[in-house]
């Protein structure tokens, strides 16, 4: 990117950061996710460290928080409150690392881990142990008076506790490196003077979903986030509903002077003085341990109490963070490692197509690479055209995507205000791009096919799906040597896999004897298989790997169910009728019927095992988010053991809904169709 081309994202990215943060503060409405926001400004962030004149002091980079309320006094903060770069992503962080320790000329010894409380950043004076101030962060300066409000909460302390002497000596004994000791023991008993604790003031989940169901019977708006709601509930003329909303408070730096040489101490400090911190937080030798922390708070998450979206790493040791000094309103030494979002904003360079089995012609957007959901993503599908024109997208447009677990990421909103004028719209082809037949659209369908059953991208996909994972499983054959089999004659479909011989392989160009035993040994080792991957290897529409379980439970053998009419399909639990019509279609196709004679003639189908009667016999589960213990398919599998069923969509017949971290849609479902949810803890007690 050129510094004009920089100059010009920079101004737009501004502008659209201050059109929402408008929005937000001034009409309380949010149209764009606080992932999304985030997102614009790492972008911008980013672009202004690469360019440092384009900085400006009216840059959203700049800012920290809000401006306080006219209604309540202002507090002056002693040291001003800062705020906190955020990264996404390993090799970020490692890069924050290697910035200081370049800067330092050293390494920076090891760090202290927290979590990050989605609340509200409060401080409180005590002045002889005693609380007399309490403020918020305001601009990070100047904030707003709100003692009264804060000493309603329960676990701030009013006064400081005095520490019992073996406390003392035990601390010392654990953490006492680097302490001045005498002047440590007259602080943490003496009290004496200014002592500063600051930390957040949070709210529960449990208090947070009761407020809001409060809210709603009384009419009113719901709260957003917890933070809102914790913001909101401290920020009250009238204490008596502060103390009504519940709150919680965790501390996470102490000012004053402790003797004190690491960050680790301040935190345990705090506890010897009766300020709660929170217990989940260590120290990491490196960022190997900052790594596992976040990985471990990550699978806890949906389990605590609290919300939270990253981990705060700070330098541990205090000099060398005093020494990395602060870059605008941000201290060096501090990073928020913030969880990976399910939200991210990019650029759309390009859209393509891609033409699958079916011959649906499947817009793609090519994106400039964002990291979104823990992976770096650079193509997101568009689905079809009614898609493109829902979203009103153009090529060069910003974009807000969304990526959920492991499902597909996807375009979710146009950043129209974001355009330059300069965007391009997107017309479908009129001819397929991979055969050039003429591309035609079915009344009442909304998505554009190649209606020539010979296109290669078609005999392509539909090879591909009969080795791929859930079906014949042929490790190793990728679509490259699939595509080469394809276009050099050897095989027209998948059946003629199973004639390849060695001798035609070895032949190819970059093929040696090995590799050509390789495919054909990795075949043969496939001929062999269950009913249930040989229904879903036919690549039937609407027909997935749940429900081809169902249809082998019920017919035991591809005869039959070829046979089956359409009631008696519609009779297999979890087929309904559009499964129904698509498999009778299906297998009343002359072709298609050739095809799976010509299979059968080298494929032997395993006789299915009696379903085994268990425990869960008549249970059907539904699985998403990711288990710390076993894999989605090992839990499926052990359901199946026990006679369960596991189905992909939830419904009313789904009896249990297993949630793991990072959950997707089906969780929501499952909350608003009142399916019993359980968590890994309570999966495993029933499965052991
Ligand atoms: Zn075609």
């Amino acid at each position: 990117m050129t510094k004009a081309q920089a100059k010009e994202r920079v101004a737009k990215l501004r502008q659209v950061i201050d059109h929402h943060r408008y929005l937000y503060h001034v009409f309380d409405r949010q149209e764009i996710s606080e992932a999304a926001l985030d997102s614009l400004k790492h972008e911008l962030y980013r672009l202004e460290q690469r360019f440092p004149e384009l900085i400006t002091p009216d840059s959203p980079t700049q800012r920290v928080g809000g401006k306080p309320l006219e209604q309540f006094s202002k507090v002056t903060h002693a040291a001003p409150m800062l705020s906190m770069e955020d990264v996404f992503s390993p090799e970020e962080l490692a890069a924050w690392r290697d910035r200081l320790a370049n800067y330092l000329g050293r390494e920076l010894g090891g760090f202290y881990a927290e979590i990050k409380m989605d609340g509200l950043a409060v401080s409180l004076v005590y002045r002889d142990g005693v609380l007399a101030g309490g403020a918020t962060r305001g601009d990070g300066r100047v904030g707003e008076d709100v003692l009264m409000n804060l000493k309603t909460i329960e676990a701030i302390p009013l006064t400081l506790r005095v520490p019992e002497e073996k406390e003392i000596s035990a601390f010392l004994k654990e953490f006492g490196d680097g302490i001045d000791e005498k002047v440590f023991r007259a602080a943490v008993t003496g009290h004496r003077g200014r002592i500063e604790v600051r930390g957040e003031a949070f709210m529960r989940k449990k208090v947070f979903d009761a407020l809001n169901r409060e809210q709603e019977k009384a009419g009113l708006p719901p709260f957003a986030n917890p933070r809102n709601a914790s913001a909101g509930s401290i920020r009250q003329l009238d204490s008596s509903i502060t103390r009504a909303r519940h709150l919680d408070f965790y501390g996470y730096a102490l000012l004053g002077d402790f003797g004190l040489s690491t960050h680790e101490q301040a935190h345990e400090a705090m506890k010897l003085l009766g300020v709660p911190v929170n217990p989940l937080n260590r120290r990491a030798a490196d960022l190997g341990e900052v790594e596992k922390y976040h990985r471990e708070i990550g699978l806890k998450r949906p389990q605590l109490e609290y919300w939270t979206d990253g981990a705060v790493v700070v330098v541990n040791d205090d000099k060398l963070f005093e020494r990395l000094g602060v870059v605008g309103k941000t201290p060096r030494g501090i990073v928020a490692y913030k969880f990976p979002a399910e939200q991210a904003t990019t650029v759309v360079e390009d859209v393509r197509v891609q033409v699958g089995r079916t011959g649906v012609l499947t817009p793609v957007a090519v994106m400039r690479p964002v990291f979104v959901a823990g992976t770096t993503v650079m193509h997101a599908t568009l689905h079809n055209m009614d898609e493109i024109d829902r979203l009103g997208l153009k090529i060069g447009d910003t974009v807000i995507i969304e990526k959920a677990g492991d499902v597909i990421p996807k375009v979710v909103k146009v950043l129209a205000e974001a355009r330059t004028g300069k965007e391009k719209a997107f017309h479908m082809p009129k001819k397929c791009p991979e055969c050039g037949a003429a591309v035609v659209r079915r009344a009442g369908e909304v998505a554009h096919v190649c209606p020539n059953k010979n296109c290669p991208a078609q005999s392509l996909g539909r090879v591909l799906h009969v080795v791929s994972r859930g079906a014949f499983d042929m490790q190793g054959l990728g679509d490259k040597i699939i595509e080469r089999f394809l276009e050099e004659g050897l095989i027209r479909d998948a059946a003629d896999l199973f004639t390849l011989r060695k001798e035609d392989i070895a032949k190819l160009e970059r093929f040696g004897d090995l590799s050509a035993t390789n495919v054909i040994d990795t075949i043969h080792a496939r001929k062999s298989l269950p009913l249930w991957r040989f229904i879903y290897a036919l690549g039937i529409r609407h027909i997935g790997g749940e429900t081809a379980i169902d249809l082998a439970d019920r017919f035991h053998d591809i005869a039959a169910l070829r046979k089956a009419s359409l009631e008696e399909l519609t009779a297999v639990d979890n087929v309904g009728p559009v499964m129904a019509e698509s498999l009778r279609g299906w297998f009343d196709d002359p072709e298609n019927a050739a095809f799976v004679d010509k299979l059968l003639r080298h494929v032997v189908i395993e006789r299915p095992k009696a379903k085994s009667k268990g425990p869960l016999s008549g249970q059907s589960f539904v699985l998403t988010g990711t288990l710390e213990s076993m894999s989605r398919d090992e839990a499926a599998d052990r359901i199946r053991e026990l006679g369960g069923s596991v189905s992909e969509a939830v419904g009313k017949k789904t009896s249990y809904v297993v949630v793991g971290a990072d959950p997707g849609s089906k969780f929501e479902k499952a909350k608003k169709l009142k399916v019993p949810i359980l968590n890994e803890k309570e999966f495993l007690a029933i499965v052991k």
